[in-house]
Parts: C-alpha cells; structure tokens; sequence
C-alpha cells in the first residue's frame, strides 16, 4: 500500500494501522479517507477484504501452516511454488529423469555414486570446458592428451577411458557407442538398454565415477592411475555396498562361501553374501587429512558386529598408511579383508 500513499495530500494524518482508515468506533471503512491518501483503485480493492468482527488483539499468522507458526519448510515450499510458477524448469531429455530415477531407487548404489550420477546427468561436473567458459585462467584441455576436455571425451573419447572400458567386464568399445551433444544420457541409456547381466546401472556409474577421480588425481596431483588400479576400485565400490545390504545367509549354507574373497577376481555375476557374526570392510580411499607424501593413503576399517548388518551397530576407524608403493599396495592388502564400504 505505502508505494500507493498520496504525499502530496494534506487533509489526513498518515494512517498507522488499518483501523485507522476506519470510521471513528467503527469498523466501516472511511472511504473519503482511504480515496484521498490511496486512491479509488486502493479502495475498491480494500472494500474486498473481510473485516473481522472480534475485538481480540491483533496476532501474526502464518496461513501455510496449520498452527499459524512460520516454518523454514513451508517457507521453502511455497517459494519453490512461486519459482515453478515463474520459471519453468529447464527442457530436460525424459531419458535422463528415468535413468536419474533408476538410479535414485537401486538401493544396492552407493549414495556418493548416485550423487554423482546426479551431478553426470545435469551437467554439473566441472569439466575443463565447462569451468574455462566462466573462468578464462582454468585450462578447458584433458591433462592427459590435450584435447578439448568435456563429458563426452572424458568419460568415453579419451584414449584413457577407451581403455578403461575395453579392460573393464563390459569390454566395452566407447567409440561405437552413440553419441550425443547435451550430456552422456545416450550412451549410458544404450549401455543400460543392452540389458547384459553385468551392464548394470552400479557398475557402469562405479566406472565413471572412478574415471572422474582418476581424472582429478592426475590434473591436480600428478598422480597416475592405471587402468587396472580404476577397475579394482570400481568393482569394489560396485560390490561392497551390495555386501554390506545383501541379506545374510543362513549359516548351514556353505555352498558360496568361497565367494566372500571374490572381489580382487573382479567377478561382477558371482553374488558376495554374509555370513553370521562380524563382518569387517577396509577402504584404502579414506580421507583422514592432507597426505604428508605421495606414499601415504588414508585407510579406514568398517566393523558390523551384528548379525542385522543395520549401519547404525557399525564401529569406524581411519588411519594414515605409508607404503613402498602408496595406494597400490594398500589397496592390495585390503582385499586380503574382503573388499570394502563407506
Ligand atoms: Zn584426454
């Protein structure tokens, strides 16, 4: 109202408070008054309001919530109403909402590797190029070969990741899958609709995943991976979870007990179960503070001490390793423990 309020007029004192613009003890509206300081627009628009007849205090009421109490969460609800209404979201490809929602339901799926996906999906991981566009100074190259450095050629046009597609179980060639301009969500839609027991929606984003940190160890670190090191890694991450959530056998099966050690063998149809008692998992790619030399790891040891495998009946423990030959070897020693989780 106040954007609406005559300046100019000097018959009536500036209102307070609605019931200023009331007739003396009463709650009609002084139209005169309400005419001359806002205009004949401001009161037909004032007769519409309701008046309330109680002579109670005035109180601050918040309508979108049943108490009338403001909370962050209907706050947030109704402002992403009103951007929705504004903004329609942006024209995003079907396939990508339902490989996101595929995704999003696997429960044998990292969290961190959901996650990720999200950000692959929506084009939010900040490739060379994509990063070069809003800061001139960060170099749009791949820091292995030198070539323009975006989603596509990361993660499948590299020769890098060509081999790590070839040398993973997918024995995947990349260059033979479509490709496409606006995101990865065509070649992974291909991968997932070829519908191989081991083309799984978890193995493929591990992959991916790993090519991304491999990615950001060698622009940032120096630091090589070989294409091997990746795969270990992927299926153990692939695995682990799926370990951790699989329903624990009955103990007079002893029929899969040889596959509990599987994971160095990289057998992604083998199913890796638990048995009764404690179970424990080591991960050599735990980040317990900034690393004092290249050949020391961060190593953290995951113990389930009960039979429900709830997380919550979990222990943690982190720890800095050095070794001869850094991550590697840790990585080697782990899977004498089984493979790993977090
Ligand atoms: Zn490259």
């Amino acid at each position: 109202m106040h954007d609406r309020l005559n300046l100019e007029q000097t018959d009536y004192q500036i209102p307070n408070t609605v019931s200023d613009l009331w007739l003396p003890n009463s709650k009609m509206w002084d139209e005169n008054k309400i005419i001359t300081l806002f205009g004949q627009q401001s009161m037909d628009a004032l007769v519409q309001a309701p008046v309330i007849a109680g002579q109670g205090p005035d109180i601050i009421c918040w309508k979108l919530t049943p108490n009338g109490l403001c909370s962050s969460k209907s706050a947030y609800n109704m402002l992403a109403k009103e951007e929705a209404a504004s903004q329609p979201p942006p024209n995003t490809p079907l396939q990508v909402i339902q490989i996101l929602r595929q995704v999003w339901k696997d429960k044998l799926i990292q969290p961190r590797v959901k996650t990720f996906a999200w950000r692959l999906l929506r084009l939010a991981l900040g490739t060379g190029k994509r990063i070069h566009r809003i800061i001139q100074r960060i170099d749009e190259k791949c820091s292995r070969c030198g070539m323009v450095e975006d989603d596509n050629h990361l993660f499948f046009e590299c020769s890098f990741a060509r081999a790590t597609w070839f040398g993973s179980v997918l024995g995947l060639r990349s260059d033979n899958l479509p490709s496409s301009t606006s995101g990865l969500h065509v070649q992974i839609g291909s991968l997932l609709q070829q519908g191989a027991p081991n083309m799984t929606a978890g193995i493929i984003f591990s992959i991916m995943w790993c090519l991304w940190k491999a990615r950001n160890d060698h622009r940032f670190n120096n630091v090589h991976w070989t294409t091997s090191r990746l795969l270990f890694e992927a299926t153990a991450i692939d695995n682990s979870f799926a370990a951790v959530m699989e329903e624990p056998l009955p103990i007079h099966d002893h029929e899969n007990h040889g596959q509990r050690n599987n994971l160095s063998g990289m057998n992604l149809n083998a199913p890796v179960q638990i048995q009764e008692g404690p179970n424990i998992f080591c991960d050599a790619s735990v980040c317990v503070q900034q690393s004092a030399a290249y050949n020391q790891t961060g190593v953290g040891i995951f113990i389930l001490t009960t039979p429900s495998h709830s997380l919550c009946s979990g222990s943690f423990f982190s720890g800095r390793y050095t070794a001869s030959n850094g991550a590697t070897t840790s990585r080697g020693k782990r899977s004498t423990l089984g493979g790993e989780t977090s």
